[in-house]
């Protein structure tokens, strides 16, 4: 199988690329206007696409379009980005398919798995067409070993039948984490009764090394922290090597976004609560008398 990767991020890219060795045997990555090596040592072949001043990433469609009409892979996959998901819908339009989205599994048949009923069934696809297009999130395809020939050829820019126009530009405060590519995450939920409370949970998360995120409430309905950092079935997929759920009551909403993690790590004062189904590890007691003691004996 013939694939082609795109992602928004580099280190996205990268991984990728990688974990695509999986299910294909040639990996191909789509990058504007790469100079960098890092890209070739993935893939086996990388096709640039001269960079256009002020375009909007959706304005390169067309491009891929004629790239894909040209060199006809078998699979496209994409990073699950807002961005990346608008590109690949037009693409699918474009090329007559559809698009199988945030994939948890994909296998060298072409055949997709992704959560359904707001991650209370798994629903498996397979796209009948000569191009599949599909999304995939962090950690679900495996890394390889095997590296890429690390060819670069230049894709001429095609100009979109209709471009967006760039009015203005304001820069978004940048979120000081990366949760997909965190190695431990603390996430902290409603057993949080006040938002200077997260304070005591940063200062674990310092002391283990971890980067915090939180269940959904926490950042749609308290708004105590940024909507990119939630975990679950509409939030962030992530499989870090050590999770720790702080008072999170364990809704498959949420653990559908962190059961991939190596290791759980659940403190709640609620002994049924379902996040204990999901732990290694875990603690029956309240986290304000938990998280201090911890702190504590790690420090
Ligand atoms: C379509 C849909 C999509 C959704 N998507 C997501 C999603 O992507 N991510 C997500 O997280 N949720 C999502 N939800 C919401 C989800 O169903 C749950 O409501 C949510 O995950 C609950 O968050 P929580 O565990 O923080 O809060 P709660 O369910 O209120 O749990 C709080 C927990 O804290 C414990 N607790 C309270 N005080 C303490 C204390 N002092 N010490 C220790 N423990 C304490 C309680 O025992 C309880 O278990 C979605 C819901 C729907 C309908």
């Amino acid at each position: 199988m013939k694939v082609f990767v795109f992602a928004e991020n580099q280190k996205a890219l990268l991984e990728l690329c990688c974990g695509a060795r999986q299910i294909g045997e040639r990996i191909e990555a789509i990058v504007i206007n790469s100079q960098d090596d890092k890209d070739t040592e993935v893939a086996d072949k990388v096709w640039s696409i001269p960079q256009q001043d002020n375009a909007m990433l959706e304005d390169y469609t067309e491009t891929i379009a004629a790239l894909l009409e040209r060199e006809k892979p078998d699979l496209l996959i994409f990073e699950p980005t807002k961005r990346c998901k608008l590109i690949a819908g037009r693409l699918a339009a474009m090329a007559g398919t559809s698009v199988m989205t945030d994939l948890i599994e994909l296998t060298k048949e072409g055949e997709g798995s992704h959560l359904v009923y707001g991650g209370a069934a798994i629903r498996k696809e397979k796209l009948n067409t000569s191009l599949a297009i599909a999304t995939i999130g962090p950690g679900v395809l495996q890394g390889s070993k095997e590296t890429g020939k690390g060819e670069i050829e230049l894709f001429p820019f095609v100009e979109p039948i209709r471009k967006i126009k760039v009015l203005n530009k304001e820069q978004k405060p940048k979120l000081s984490v990366n949760l997909p590519s965190a190695k431990r995450v603390i996430g902290v939920g409603r057993g949080i009764a006040k938002e200077e409370d997260l304070g005591m949970i940063r200062q674990l998360a310092d002391v283990i090394n971890a980067e915090v995120g939180c269940s959904r409430p926490i950042a749609e309905a308290e708004r105590w922290m940024p909507k990119e950092t939630y975990i679950g079935v509409s939030g962030l997929m992530l499989a870090p090597e050590v999770y720790m759920a702080i008072g999170i009551s364990g809704q498959v909403q949420h653990t559908v976004g962190m059961n991939r993690s190596k290791v759980v790590i659940a403190i709640n004062k609620d002994k049924n609560a379902p996040i204990f189904g999901q732990a290694d590890y875990g603690i029956v007691g309240d986290l304000y008398k938990v998280v201090p003691a911890l702190l504590d004996q790690l420090k």
